[in-house]
């Protein structure tokens, strides 16, 4: 299929240009002002002068939660932790499907075109990706709290993943809910197979604490450094309890940081400091992670509160600006993911793109496209979602694989059978 999108501000490289971009099959192969004759196209579509650009990077989920939502909310992380943790291990594979497929829509719908999907139970899960055609790195390993084993070998998983043509990341739960073995057995995997790795790190206060209490005053950070968890290119999920010493660490390596602010904000995690990562030259990338302490995957919350929360916790409102933030939520987060020619309009990239209507009263009078998509856009806003060259997203119409209708059937029947529980 070969895409005129005429009449566009256009997001590329941190400025909006006006002008028209062409996609053929899977790339975005022309980006500029000259209108190519319309009649060679399979399809023109005419954005009217509302906002092409990269689709947002989700770089860190648990989409098969999605079915999760709303059932343990206004809760610390620890009793949040013991009341999901039951009903997560009671969903059936084809619930875990179906809950995917759910938050697949939720990303497609707000203009999500990639994610992380840290989550066991590999089967149903790289089967929802592979049928909706979203990007998706997937994560094997030791995805639970206390696992004791794998539920496959390693490299099984890995198979699994490979062969839906998906990529790979090996990761562990956390310093507190993986054991130095499993840690041990995940490194030795990832070093093996040139994979990269990825955790949870550093989320609250308690996380921290118990660490240095339990590992000779050593703080997350230093213990993943031990472990020998930072040889190779990691991504470290929240940091928000990281001090200077932390963040000096973490500088030393190939190491992404995922901000998930919502969901810091709302298990009172605290405010990750995001800045000061940034300052140190750490890649910082944005992420929802799973609808249970969220609630929703909302990129443009997420860049609010990405650009905010450090503004007021410092008292410095010239620091993150909203094009910074942007950033953190596409080509970051491709970095993150290791998503090669992902998150930028240019032409070789893959067409990962979405549209952004300008018309509503939020955005008038439009003065600046950048600071409106951070500080007053909305999810309702996004009316196209395009992943790798194949609309999966356009004007309430879903093309991912199952309907709507279907979708919210399966998933009230999961509802319903959680409750009974
Ligand atoms: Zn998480």
């Amino acid at each position: 299929m070969k895409y005129l999108f005429k009449n566009a501000n256009i997001l590329s490289s941190e400025e909006v240009i006006f002008g028209n971009v062409v996609v053929a099959e899977n790339k975005i192969v022309y980006v500029g002002k000259n209108l190519p004759n319309e009649k060679k196209f399979d399809e023109v579509i005419d954005v009217n002068g509302n906002l092409l650009m990269s689709g947002f990077i989700n770089a860190h989920c648990h989409t098969p939660s999605t079915v999760l939502r709303g059932i343990s909310d206004d809760k610390p992380l620890e009793e949040w932790l013991e009341d999901i943790i039951p009903k997560e291990r009671a969903l059936s594979d084809d619930d875990i499907y179906w809950s995917t497929m759910l938050g697949i829509m939720e990303y497609v719908r707000g203009g999500i075109t990639g994610v992380e999907e840290d989550f066991g139970r590999l089967v149903p899960v790289v089967k929802a990706h592979k049928t909706s055609g979203l990007r998706a790195r997937i994560s094997i390993g030791f995805p639970n709290v206390a696992q004791k084993k794998e539920d496959m070998p390693l490299d099984k998983q890995l198979e699994v993943v490979q062969e839906a043509g998906l990529s790979a990341v090996c990761f562990a739960h956390s310093v507190y809910g993986t054991s130095e073995e499993n840690f041990e057995k995940l490194i030795t995997f990832a070093a093996k197979n040139g994979l990269p790795v990825s955790t949870h790190m550093s989320e609250t206060l308690t996380e921290v604490g118990d660490c240095t209490v339990k590992n000779n005053d050593l703080s997350p950070p230093q213990l993943l450094e031990d472990y020998g968890f930072f040889d190779r290119q990691a991504t470290v999920f929240h940091a928000v309890h990281c001090d200077k010493d932390d963040l000096d660490i973490l500088a030393n390596y190939d190491i992404n940081i995922v901000s998930c602010p919502a969901s810091n904000l709302k298990l009172a995690s605290g405010i990750a400091p995001i800045y000061a990562a940034s300052q140190k030259g750490i890649n910082v990338a944005l992420g929802t992670d799973g609808a249970y302490s969220n609630n929703s995957y909302d990129m443009f919350k997420e860049m609010f509160l990405a650009a905010t929360l450090n503004k007021a916790a410092l008292y410095k409102a010239d620091i993150l600006p909203a094009h910074k933030v942007v950033q953190m939520a596409t080509q970051n987060g491709a970095k993150t993911l290791g998503f090669e020619n992902v998150g930028d309009i240019k032409e070789g990239n893959f067409a990962d793109l979405i549209l952004v209507d300008l018309n509503g009263p939020h955005h008038q009078p439009v003065n600046n496209i950048i600071s409106n998509l951070v500080y007053s856009a909305k999810v309702a806003d996004v009316y196209f979602t395009m992943v790798n060259g194949k609309i999966l997203y356009h004007n309430g119409k879903y093309n991912i694989g199952e309907s709507p209708e279907k979708i919210y059937e399966k998933v009230t029947k999961i509802k319903n059978k959680l409750n009974k529980r």
